[in-house]
């Protein structure tokens, strides 16, 4: 069975490993706000919560791209190619979770699994991020996030709306 990334606020600590593997691993740097998945910290209300790409089955990023620089891969990932990317920026808009940014060349970035092996979750000592085949409590966890969306505003105002009411909405 396939695996998928996974993803349980009420576990997550904020410590940020994960974000910090991330953009080591993609970027060859310690700076969260180049990571592919992010943390969204409420430190003042105490909580927080990971943000992640749910290479979803019909996906936005991939549906408005004009060039088919957006892709989705065998594995079910949903992929960028950049030899055919224009930049224009769609993607970013489209994606109703934040998860897809810019870089200062104007070429899109997002989450690819880390081709099969996310740095993120073998980072995360909390198991707040988890890559498994998953169980129902797992999927019924994804389904319920998936259904929490954003339409408007920058990548980053788009987390922190969905972060709030994934909280709103948890048990913890
Ligand atoms: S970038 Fe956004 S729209 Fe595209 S697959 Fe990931 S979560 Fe879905
Ligand atoms: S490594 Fe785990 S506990 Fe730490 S911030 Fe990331 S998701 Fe949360």
């Amino acid at each position: 069975m396939k695996k998928e990334l996974f993803a349980n606020p009420d576990l997550c600590t904020g410590c940020n490993r994960c974000t910090l593997a991330c953009s080591a691993n993609k970027e060859g740097v310690f700076q969260p706000s180049k990571a592919r998945m992010r943390v969204t910290n409420f430190p003042l209300r105490g909580f927080s919560v990971p943000n992640i790409c749910f290479q979803c089955p019909k996906a936005n990023c991939l549906e408005v791209c004009p060039t088919d620089a957006m892709f989705r891969g065998a594995d079910g990932v949903v992929r960028l190619n950049r030899d055919l990317c224009s930049g224009c920026g769609a993607c970013v808009t489209a994606c109703p979770y934040g998860m897809v940014e810019q870089d200062a060349k104007g070429i899109p970035y997002k989450c690819d699994l880390c081709d099969g092996d996310p740095a993120c979750a073998k980072e995360c000592h909390s198991e707040a991020l988890v890559h498994t085949t998953g169980d129902a409590a797992l999927f019924q966890l994804k389904a319920a996030q998936m259904k929490t969306r954003h339409n408007s505003g920058t990548p980053l105002e788009k987390r922190h709306k969905v972060a709030e009411a994934l909280k709103r909405n948890s048990r913890g």
